[in-house]
């Protein structure tokens, strides 16, 4: 498949909204974003501000006498986490999460980690990691966080599944449901999830560890876990019902669980998923959609929506591909009308302009405008935000496609 290489503007949200999610699923963690009043902005808008609950998340604002080099940034940090964790004692592991700022003044948030570690004496893990714009898109910062993670595993030599890339936990327990009918109790194989609900309890890792990735996007913790002896198993992702049959089937093949046992536990659920995918396959059928470059999640989205839906691949886009991540991916994706990677931003708006889709999936910034335009958007970052794994969620996946194109046909008339 011939590939579009770009590089210009891009036009994407940066990793801080990755807090967002892994807030929320690993609870005795607190993230504390080293930015600007931008950078808190973005992150109080996008996680809404929790009023009734102590959040676990803030922003230590840098001011311009720490940008213009005239304040000690590394006491003023000092400060703020002695603060922070003298009224927060809940606090079990830290996240100093850089930002744009933090990075341009040369910020080392590695060493303050450690430092600051030391000093609590194992009280609180403290961690660095970036979340700053100047990576390419905002999902790596779920990787750049995990990836913080990997050396904190404790070392194992007993076979295990390892499943990296945060699953809303409804999710996870479905899956672990779906392991445990294929198996994986019976052979003594345990499953594990990074990340897991308490960073306290971080899962094992070793050479007998075989990783299963739920998210295209974590490439970095990969092969972090690859350092530390584990083995990926190369997978399509779990979206929609052949994606999650065959993502289940590449894990039971490593543990040499007969693929008669995954038929069996699956069979219930890919009933209930065929069955609700039908009325979104009759209004997706035909339609043609773009994706523009921003989520990695836009290889194994186009494959489901077209192989699953019926749907015509235009362009699809992708930040960067990352062809261990995505080898099983592009396999199964059928050939779209053009596969681009990376972002000149003008560039591509003229070829969705001339391409005009029935549905164009991209981030907040270009929805309005292109909506405003006559085209009809699908926010990407609602698909990183919502359940949308696994089989029980197939036909929820398919309705967050239907529903822009309803809302437009409904407008219409
Ligand atoms: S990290 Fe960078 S891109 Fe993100 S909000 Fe802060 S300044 Fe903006």
């Amino acid at each position: 498949m011939a590939v579009l290489r770009e590089r210009g503007q891009r036009e994407v949200f940066c990793g801080l909204a990755g807090i967002v999610w892994l807030h929320r699923k690993i609870q005795d963690a607190f993230f504390l974003v080293v930015g600007s009043r931008t950078c808190a902005h973005l992150l109080q808008s996008a996680a809404g501000v929790m009023i009734f609950a102590e959040p676990r998340f803030a922003t230590a604002i840098l001011q311009d006498r720490d940008l213009a080099g005239m304040a000690d940034c590394n006491e003023e940090l000092d400060r703020v986490v002695h603060e922070l964790l003298a009224r927060r004692p809940d606090i079990g592991t830290l996240f100093l999460v850089g930002s744009c700022p933090s990075e341009v003044i040369k910020l080392d948030l590695d060493t303050a980690a450690e430092r600051l570690t030391r000093e609590q004496q194992g009280r609180v893990r403290i961690l660095a990691y970036s979340g700053s714009g100047i990576e390419t898109t905002f999902t790596q910062g779920e990787d750049t966080c995990l990836t913080a993670l990997v050396p904190e595993m404790p070392a194992a030599d007993d076979p295990a599944l390892l499943v990296v890339g945060t699953l809303p936990d409804i999710v996870e327990d479905q899956f672990r449901r779906l392991f445990s009918a294929m198996g994986f109790d019976a052979i003594d194989a345990p499953v594990h999830f990074l990340p897991s609900r308490t960073a306290a309890e971080l899962p094992p890792v070793g050479a007998a560890t075989k990783v299963l990735a739920a998210q295209p996007f974590v490439g970095d913790t990969v092969a972090a876990l690859v350092a530390r002896g584990a083995e990926l198993i190369e997978a399509p992702y779990p979206f929609g019902v052949e994606g999650t049959r065959a993502w289940l089937g590449a894990a039971a093949a490593a543990f040499d669980i007969p693929d008669v046992q995954v038929d069996a536990a699956c069979a219930g659920p890919i009933a209930r998923a065929e069955r609700g995918l039908e009325r979104y396959r009759e209004q997706l059928a035909g339609k043609r959609i773009s994706f523009l470059p921003d989520s990695q999640l836009e290889l194994p989205l186009g494959r489901f929506l077209a192989r699953e839906c019926g749907m015509t691949l235009v362009e699809v886009g992708v930040p960067y591909l990352d062809r261990r991540m995505m080898d099983a991916e592009l396999a199964l994706l059928p050939t779209p009308e053009r596969l681009s990677e990376g972002q000149d931003l003008e560039a591509q708006l003229d070829r969705l302009r001339a391409d005009r889709p029935d549905l164009t999936v991209c981030g907040l910034g270009l929805a309005n405008p292109l909506e405003a335009e006559g085209l009809t958007t699908k926010w990407s970052i609602e698909l990183v935000f919502s359940p949308v794994h696994g089989f029980d969620q197939a036909p929820d996946l398919a309705e967050l496609f239907a529903r822009p194109l309803n809302r437009r046909a409904r407008l219409a008339f």
